[in-house]
């Protein structure tokens, strides 16, 4: 079990997460933070990864505007129905989210998709009271989660609480730009917006953060038909059903092929999609071993989804968390946002018109960061290592010179400004000696360190160093760049 307040302390002094934000004015508002440096340039990373997948899918992007009028979200189910079950102290005042609540205090209990009713009920037969002054709770009561403003004088709009919603309203564009043809895909990263209530769980729960949502245009009886199934199909994925989770049952490996067969998942191009979902997970080098797709109950998915299926991880911190969900939301939302604006948003498929159904794929870009710094990090005897994929490190490489006299600093500049040449993330360091200069190396995930010492100026070579083995390897200063190349790739065992 690893350490959260450790972990967090180290990604702080690192600089990798800050907050909550704003930090000097009384502490901050729980559910915002700030990514420093490295975490910024390991979002970025990371973020560049989710895209990559996508694009390599054949998904292309898309940007919307983070705000919209009131209709939009009125059409989308959003305003009025998207909401937390609330619950306040009636002796405090203290507010809490029923179903965390439940939770915290009964990790077995089951309390996604229950009533309010069934909330109150809960609350009652398990005696549970006010966590802060033991007081009595109120009844549940719905609490709005959107972020309010005004667009001008007095139009009112919302903070988009996802970027599904805004991909969705340029459909006919879409059908126009790929040729009059479905299904296509296109895809969006970008800011969302929650009013949690009691947002906790630092990058996990925030009120604000970065979705990348991919989603396929498909007609209803082409979900079936999906030629791409067939490079797919012996890909593996660690299914556990709702029924299988009812009798207390674990994933299973199940072949796409297989789970196609068997009707554990109802259509193939759904198929493909989960398999997109968990290709993000695997780029990301997340332990496959923590990872697990879990479909929802019936009585848990949204009224109008078909299934839905999330991608969760392990976390020593937070135990199970999604990292992506991947659902069958049939055609309800282009039906809703025909219905709103009055457009027609049914297309040509063979002699009649019809409107197409939406698979999408959602991943959340923080929940990602955090569960790839929470598996990275590690505490060994005489160090801390955070052992990130060397194609995700912010920093790939640092170049110190042995000591900081005879001609090595100059040497060291030389090797430093041919590796940005050559596009690498580096960094020069020659302060402090060289093994507290390894240790800082360590816990800031960079992957190789390559030192410069009196026999490179008669060699013209210099040491490499491995960050997870420790192992040094001896390369030639004109073969560097393909050496790191191979090694950042994970094709050289040290
Ligand atoms: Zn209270």
């Amino acid at each position: 079990m690893k350490n959260y307040d450790k972990i967090t302390s180290l990604f702080k002094r690192k600089g990798y997460v800050w907050g909550p934000s704003p930090e000097i004015y009384e502490g901050g508002v729980a559910g915002f933070y700030d990514l420093g440096p490295l975490g910024a340039m390991l979002f970025n990373n990371i973020e560049n990864t989710v895209r990559a997948v996508y694009f390599e899918n054949n998904y292309y992007e898309i940007k919307a505007p983070l705000i919209m009028p009131s209709k939009v979200w009125e059409a989308s189910g959003h305003l009025g129905g998207f909401t937390d079950p609330l619950t306040k102290c009636t002796k405090c005042g203290a507010v809490f989210r029923v179903d965390k609540l439940i939770k915290e205090l009964h990790p077995k209990e089951i309390v996604d998709g229950l009533t309010y009713k069934e909330y109150d009920k809960k609350i009652e037969d398990l005696s549970i009271k006010c966590a802060s002054c033991k007081g009595p709770l109120s009844k549940t009561v719905p609490q709005d989660m959107m972020l309010k403003t005004t667009i001008g004088l007095d139009e009112e709009a919302y903070l988009r609480p996802e970027t599904a919603t805004t991909t969705y309203l340029q459909f006919k564009r879409y059908y126009e730009f790929f040729r009059n043809k479905l299904p296509f895909g296109v895809y969006q990263i970008g800011t969302a917006f929650r009013n949690e209530i009691s947002p906790r769980n630092g990058l996990i729960r925030k009120r604000e953060f970065t979705q990348a949502e991919a989603q396929l245009f498909i007609f209803k009886s082409d979900k079936n038909k999906y030629s791409e199934f067939k490079d797919f199909e012996k890909i593996k994925l660690p299914l556990l059903t709702w029924k299988e989770q009812d009798k207390k049952g674990k994933p299973k490996k199940t072949s796409l092929k297989e789970a196609i067969k068997g009707k554990i998942i109802q259509n193939k191009a759904y198929a493909v999609s989960l398999a997109v979902g968990y290709q993000i997970a695997m780029e990301l080098g997340l332990d496959e071993k923590r990872l697990r797709y879990r479909q929802h109950y019936p009585n848990e998915r949204a009224f109008y989804a078909l299934d839905a299926w999330d991608l969760e991880y392990k976390t020593d911190s937070f135990g199970w968390v999604e990292i992506c969900g991947v659902h069958d939301r049939s055609d309800y939302d282009l039906k809703q946002h025909a219905k709103y604006s009055g457009k027609d948003l049914r297309v040509k498929h063979g002699r009649k018109k019809e409107v197409p159904h939406i698979l999408e794929i959602a991943a959340g870009i923080e929940r990602l960061v955090f569960t790839v710094l929470e598996q990275a990090y590690d505490e060994e005897k005489r160090r801390t290592v955070l052992r990130l994929l060397p194609s995700i490190a912010p920093i790939q490489l640092k170049i110190f010179p042995l000591v900081s006299k005879d001609g090595l600093p100059e040497k060291a500049k030389n090797v430093y400004e041919l590796m940005l040449n050559e596009d690498f993330f580096a960094e020069y360091d020659e302060s402090g000696s060289i093994g507290r200069r390894y240790r800082r190396a360590d816990e800031e995930g960079v992957p190789f360190c390559i030192t410069i010492d009196h026999d490179t100026l008669e060699d013209e070579s210099v040491t490499v160093r491995d960050r997870d083995t420790m192992k040094q390897v001896r390369v030639k200063i004109n073969e560097l760049e393909d050496f790191l190349e191979e090694a950042i790739e994970g094709d050289i065992d040290f």
